[in-house]
Order: structure tokens, then C-alpha cells, then sequence
């Protein structure tokens, strides 16, 4: 018959050795395998004593921005919400009241401020839409839990700590 390819493999259907049938040229196989493996360079790391190097576009944990007298730049004007593709962040509005100027740098301020970390995509488009340099996405790597609601990170575990206040968010 004519081949269609000339793709064909021809079987070898002789009867096999004692060695063959008890898979010892197998066996020698794989182990040369595994003992070439020995000489050539590690392609892994010993996490977490040893961590690779991130890429410089690297999107990380979210950090909620201050100013340089350490008010909140965050106004709750909700674009970074809108932009966000996951529909990760929830915020509350709220008016500053007279004598915290030093708190909030606007008028309007984030009373609450959550970003929901099992929805986050880490798309950075929070951080583009943001007119106040207020959110922006650090070079932290997300930590893991146990439980769904450590997940949902508030607005005291986004903040930066105060600059000038030791121990304060
Ligand atoms: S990084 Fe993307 S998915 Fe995550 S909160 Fe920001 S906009 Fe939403
Ligand atoms: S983080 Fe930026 S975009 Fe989001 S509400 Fe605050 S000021 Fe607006």
C-alpha cells in the first residue's frame, strides 16, 4: 500500500529479553536521567530564605497614599472603584469637619476604605485612575491566610504609616 507520510514508524514486534521484560534498560534509563540532573545548575530557589528577583513592573499589596504632613490624600471620589474591573473596592464618603485639616487633606475624606483581595486582579488601574496620588500598588507580595475575611483589607491596614508620628497609621 502507498504511504500517505513518510511518517511511519516501524514496530518492533520481536519478543522481548529477560532484561526488557524485568525493565532494567528502563530503569538504567531514568536514572542516568536523574544523575545528569545532579551536575546541571538548580532551576529552583529555596523559598522563602532565597526569593527570586520581581520584575520591575511587579504589582504588589495596595497602599493607601498621605501627604507630606501625613494627611489622608484619599477624597472618596470613587473613580479608583469605577475603574476597577473586579469591583474590588468599597468605599464610604465623609465631610471633614473644622480642625481636621491635618487629618484628611480635602474636604471629603474616606471614612471606609476596603479593597477585597480575592477579587483583586492586580491590573494597577485603581492606581491610573486615581487623580490624588492617593492608592497606589506596592512592591509587597499579598500574604496568605486561612480565613476569607483576612482577605478584605480596610483602610487602617492600607494606610501608610504617618511620617511623623512614631507608631501611628
Ligand atoms: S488592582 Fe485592579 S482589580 Fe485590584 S483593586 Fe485595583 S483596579 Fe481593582
Ligand atoms: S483612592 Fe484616589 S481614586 Fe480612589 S477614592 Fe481615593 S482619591 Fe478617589
Amino acid at each position: 500500500m502507498q504511504k500517505l507520510t513518510n511518517r511511519a514508524v516501524q514496530i518492533d514486534r520481536s519478543p522481548m529479553t529477560f532484561a526488557e521484560r524485568a525493565y532494567l534498560p528502563a530503569i538504567a534509563k531514568g536514572l542516568g536521567t536523574t544523575l545528569s540532573h545532579i551536575f546541571k545548575k538548580k532551576a529552583t530557589v529555596s523559598y522563602p530564605e532565597v526569593k527570586r528577583p520581581f520584575s520591575p513592573v511587579f504589582r504588589g499589596l495596595h497602599v493607601l497614599n498621605r501627604d507630606e504632613n501625613g494627611a489622608e490624600r484619599c477624597t472618596a471620589c470613587g473613580l479608583c472603584a469605577l475603574a476597577c474591573p473586579a469591583e474590588a473596592i468599597t468605599m464610604e464618603a465623609a465631610e471633614r469637619k473644622p480642625g481636621e485639616e491635618k487629618l484628611y487633606r480635602e474636604e471629603k475624606y474616606a471614612a471606609k476604605y476596603e479593597i477585597n483581595m480575592l477579587r483583586c486582579i492586580f491590573c494597577g488601574y485603581c492606581e491610573e485612575a486615581c487623580p490624588k496620588d492617593a492608592v497606589y500598588l506596592s512592591e509587597t507580595v499579598m500574604p496568605s491566610n486561612y480565613d476569607r475575611a483576612g482577605f478584605i483589607y480596610k483602610k487602617e491596614d492600607l494606610l501608610i504609616p504617618h511620617p511623623h508620628k512614631k507608631d501611628a497609621k
